[in-house]
C-alpha cells in the first residue's frame, strides 16, 4: 500500500475538561514573565510561567488546551472581569516535568479607539486581562480557571502521523508546547517528519524564535519556516502571509500533506485559516483536511472569497484549528 492510501485517521486523548470553574478560581503564583519576541518590536509578549502546584491542575492541562485568568477588579458596568482564556505554551507535563508550571504565551492588546468599533474616537485601549498578565511580577498570584478545549490536541500515538504546524501570532502557543513535547520531553523523540511555518508582521516579531531555530539546528526532522508579510524579501519582492508562503513552495509541501499520516494545525488569528484552504483547495491537497459545503463546492478555488470559505468548510479529522 502506498502511502497515501495508508489510513491515517488519528486517535486522540480524552482531556480533563473545566476542573477548576469561573465561580472558584485557583490561585496561581508567577515563577516568570519574560519578553519572547526576536527583537526590538512595536508589540509586547511574555512567557508567562505560573506555579499550579497544590491545585487541581497540577499535571492535568494537556498541551492544545487553554486555561482561564481572572483579573482583578471590574468592568465598566461594575461587574467582575469576565475570564479570559490563555493557551498553554508548554508540554503537558509542564514547564519542568512535574505538570507544577504552566505555561503561555501573553500578548498586550494595546489599540485605539472607543468602545464601539464604528467609534472613531482616538484614545487608548489597553486590554484588561493581557495587559493584567504582562505587568505581572514573579511572586504574584494570579486566578486561573480550565483546563479548557479539546479541539487540538496532539494524537494518542504522536509517531504515527507527521506534522505541519500554522501559526501566526500568540497562535505559536500551542506550537511551542508540542514541538517540545514532541522532540524534547518523550524518552524516545519522534522521528516524524514536523515543519512549523510562523507567521509574523516583521522579523522582530517572532515568537520563540530561538528556540525553533535551536529545535531546527539539532533535530533533523523538524523544519523552521517563517513568513513575513510587513517586510520586502531581499530580492525586493512583496512580504508573505502564511498560505503566500505555502503557496510558493507547494512542490516542497506536497509530498507532506499528500501523505495519509500528516496532520495539519493552524493556530492563531481569526481568518487565517481561510488562505490555506484556498491554497490547498487550487492545488488539489484540501480533501484529506476539509470538505467544502455545497455552496463552496459548487464555487471553482480561484474564485472562493475569503468571507464564504470562512463558515464554508467542515474539518476533517486531520485538520485542527484554533483561531481567536
Ligand atoms: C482558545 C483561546 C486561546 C487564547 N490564547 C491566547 C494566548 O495564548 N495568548 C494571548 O495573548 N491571547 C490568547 N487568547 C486571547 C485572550 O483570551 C484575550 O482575548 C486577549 O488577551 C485580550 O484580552 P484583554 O482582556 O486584554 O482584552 P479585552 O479587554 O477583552 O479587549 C478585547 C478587544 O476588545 C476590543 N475593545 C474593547 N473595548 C474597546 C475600547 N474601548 N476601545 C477599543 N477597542 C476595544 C479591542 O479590539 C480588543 O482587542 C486566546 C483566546 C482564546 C479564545
Amino acid at each position: 500500500m502506498s502511502d497515501s492510501q495508508a489510513t491515517g485517521a488519528p486517535r486522540f486523548p480524552e482531556p480533563d475538561l473545566n476542573l477548576v470553574h469561573v465561580k472558584s478560581p485557583v490561585t496561581g503564583t508567577i515563577v516568570s514573565n519574560d519578553t519572547c519576541l526576536r527583537g526590538k518590536s512595536a508589540s509586547f509578549v511574555r512567557h508567562t510561567v505560573i506555579d499550579v502546584g497544590g491545585t487541581p491542575l497540577e499535571g492535568r492541562c494537556r498541551i492544545g488546551q487553554a486555561f482561564g485568568v481572572i483579573a482583578p477588579g471590574a468592568d465598566g458596568r461594575g461587574k467582575p472581569h469576565k475570564v479570559r482564556l490563555y493557551s498553554l505554551a508548554c508540554a503537558s507535563d509542564g514547564e519542568n516535568g512535574n505538570g507544577r508550571l504552566i505555561a503561555t504565551t501573553t500578548k498586550r492588546v494595546i489599540a485605539e479607539g472607543g468602545p464601539d468599533a464604528r467609534d472613531d474616537a482616538h484614545r487608548l485601549f489597553l486590554g484588561v486581562c493581557s495587559n493584567y498578565l504582562c505587568d505581572l511580577q514573579p511572586g504574584d498570584e494570579v486566578k486561573i480557571t480550565g483546563p479548557n478545549g479539546k479541539r487540538m490536541l496532539l494524537p494518542i500515538d504522536p509517531s504515527a502521523h507527521d506534522y505541519l504546524f500554522v501559526a501566526t501570532g500568540t497562535g505559536i502557543a500551542p506550537f511551542r508546547g508540542m514541538l517540545l513535547e514532541l522532540l524534547e520531553n518523550s524518552n524516545t523523540p519522534v522521528t516524524s517528519d514536523i515543519h512549523l511555518l510562523m507567521g509574523a508582521p516583521y522579523t522582530t516579531d517572532l515568537i520563540y524564535d530561538d528556540l525553533f531555530v535551536r529545535l531546527a539546528a539539532t533535530h533533523p526532522n523538524f523544519h523552521y519556516h517563517t513568513a513575513i508579510s510587513r517586510e520586502a524579501r531581499d530580492d525586493g519582492r512583496r512580504g508573505l502571509y502564511v498560505h503566500d508562503y505555502l503557496a510558493e513552495r507547494i512542490e516542497q509541501f506536497a509530498p507532506l500533506l499528500r501523505r495519509a499520516r500528516t496532520l495539519v494545525y493552524a493556530c492563531g488569528l481569526a481568518g487565517m485559516q481561510c488562505g490555506l484552504f484556498k491554497v490547498l483547495a487550487q492545488h488539489e491537497l484540501g480533501a484529506a483536511y476539509f470538505e467544502p459545503k455545497p455552496a463552496l463546492a459548487s464555487i471553482a478555488p480561484n474564485d472562493w472569497e475569503l468571507s464564504a470559505i470562512r463558515r464554508g468548510v467542515r474539518l476533517t479529522d486531520r485538520c485542527l484549528i484554533e483561531v481567536y
